[in-house]
């Protein structure tokens, strides 16, 4: 099985024209006027006429239908293959969900319409709600938050509400150094300051760290469990613990939950409040910023605290939405949230049932595992622990030869693969953090494993090949600041004369 494809490297310039521009063509073709022309000065006023975007590309039919799908052949997806990028989550989303979330009856649900005539669309929001509590073991969920970041963000706000509300909001948040990246930033944003807590040798939080951090200055553990290395905190019930008897909550980063549907509930090993990733988790696309959700699911102390409104029924079984909520953080997106996605995370976890949402998790991580067991003798595993969902290794020995993690990542890409998650977390050197999700099957897994144990024996025997890599994209080595920075994705009146210029 031998699959190498070095393609010659191609420039953007090079044989294509990326400007399809040409003066007088036309996409379009307008019945002829049968009324009176009129003039638009006069019917509108001058003043609302603007002038005519001057370059504004002229571009027919076909010129418009291949700049779009040629750009999207450059791209990788989901839908293109194996996806293993550690801690997002990128598995296949079944187009069952896009067809639900397409229904008129939901889709052209419009977020000012009056209560009694969108109680479908209630109800999808409240069933989801409670599913999710039930999933996560907790006793209520805010659907409101668009992201991760933002339910964390949401989290920590009601924290703080909370403890204000006993008398003091305390100064610290504790976040172990293996944490993402929004964790300290939530934290920060909420008014927080953050205190680091050591991992120990297995990765994981380390008891005596926490007993001495712990003080009546903290007010929460901001924790991931699964941690990002993949590994499940065993002692979390002693963990939580220790944080609740010194009056502190307990925050749980819930991106992963992939790892423990159907197996066990953050609600049942003492975890206070946690956010959800219905776009990792619960099959909706992402990858390129489009809308997620990141609901908050909280235990009772928290539940006053939920941004408003709340979606709940009445004796005569009609939904309403509550805004009478007086210790609410208030509101935290426009509406009620991104509730497309939220339609979709509801037709998923409807689809595969309770049977079926456990069999994701079981079969996510025995494909982490399977990979695990056929790398690791190829790469270092500096915490060789038990693990879910996730396995991260250290490129060290690889990277012996002046190459990077980013060489072997950029290398994958010839091999088919996007690459995956590297050098986070921060506490594994050279990390490459593959998380393979339940939606590979054994060949795809197989194939992969191939592709890396290649590009073990290069980095040994042609290191060089690796540093120009990847040979087979559209584009080789991008800006990667610029191109998160000041990305160029659409056209704009100011950079076509810029680019004219
Ligand atoms: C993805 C992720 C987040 C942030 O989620 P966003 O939706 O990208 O804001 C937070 N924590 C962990 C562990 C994650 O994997």
């Amino acid at each position: 099985m031998k699959f190498t494809r070095t393609g010659r490297h191609l420039n953007l310039n090079e044989g294509l024209i990326f400007e399809r521009s040409s003066p007088g063509r036309t996409g379009y073709d307008l019945p002829r006027l049968d009324v009176p022309a009129v003039d638009l000065g006069a019917a509108l006023g001058a003043d609302n006429l603007r002038e005519p975007i001057p370059g504004f590309p002229e571009v027919s039919e076909v010129d418009v239908v291949r700049h779009f799908t040629r750009l999207a052949s450059w791209n990788y997806s989901i839908d293109a293959g194996m996806y293993p990028l550690g801690s997002c989550t990128m598995k296949y989303n079944p187009r069952l969900n896009e067809r639900v979330a397409g229904m008129k009856g939901l889709a052209e649900s419009h977020p000012l319409s009056p209560e009694s005539l969108v109680q479908g669309s209630l109800e999808v929001l409240r069933l989801l709600a409670d599913c999710l509590a039930e999933i996560s073991g907790m006793d209520a969920v805010s659907l409101q938050p668009p992201a991760g970041a933002s339910g964390e963000l949401t989290g920590i706000l009601m924290i703080r509400a909370c403890l204000s509300s006993r008398g003091n909001p305390r100064r610290i948040v504790l976040i172990p150094d293996s944490a993402h990246g929004t964790n300290p930033a939530s934290a920060v944003i909420a008014g927080y300051e953050v205190q680091s807590l050591k991992s120990d040798s297995r990765g994981c939080i380390d008891l005596n760290g926490l007993e001495r951090a712990m003080n009546d200055e903290v007010a929460a553990l901001m924790l991931t469990n699964p941690n990002t290395l993949g590994i499940f905190e065993q002692d979390i019930v002693s963990i939580a613990r220790i944080v609740h008897d010194r009056g502190g909550l307990v925050y749980m980063d819930g991106a992963n939950l992939n790892a423990l549907m159907g197996i066990t509930r953050p609600g049942s090993f003492g975890v206070d409040v946690l956010h959800i990733n219905l776009h990792k988790t619960f099959s909706t696309p992402h990858g390129g910023g489009g809308p997620g959700a990141g609901p908050v699911a909280v235990k009772q102390v928290l539940e006053p605290f939920l941004p408003v409104p709340t979606v709940e029924r009445r004796e005569d079984r009609s939904y309403f939405l509550n805004w009478d909520r007086p210790d609410s953080i208030g509101k935290v997106k426009a509406f009620y949230g991104n509730f497309l996605t939220l339609v979709r995370a509801l037709a998923y976890i409807l689809a595969n049932g309770a049977e079926g949402l456990r069999e994701a998790s079981q079969v996510a991580i025995l494909n982490a595992n399977y990979i695990k067991h056929h790398l690791r003798d190829v790469y270092d595993l500096p915490y060789d622990e038990p693990i879910l969902h996730e396995v991260v290794f250290s490129s060290r020995r690889q990277t012996r030869n002046n190459l990077t993690v980013m060489d072997l990542a950029k290398r994958l890409m010839d091999y088919g693969f996007h690459p995956p998650t590297v050098a986070f977390p921060l506490i594994v050197q050279g990390a490459l953090m593959i998380e393979p999700s339940e939606t590979e099957s054994r060949q795809e897994l197989d194939q992969f494993i191939h592709a890396m144990r290649c590009i073990a024996e290069e980095a040994d025997t042609d290191p060089d090949l690796l540093k120009q890599a990847p040979h087979s994209t559209r584009v080789s080595r991008l800006d990667e600041v610029q191109a998160a920075r000041r990305p160029v994705l659409r056209w704009k009146p100011d950079e076509a004369d810029e680019q004219d210029s």
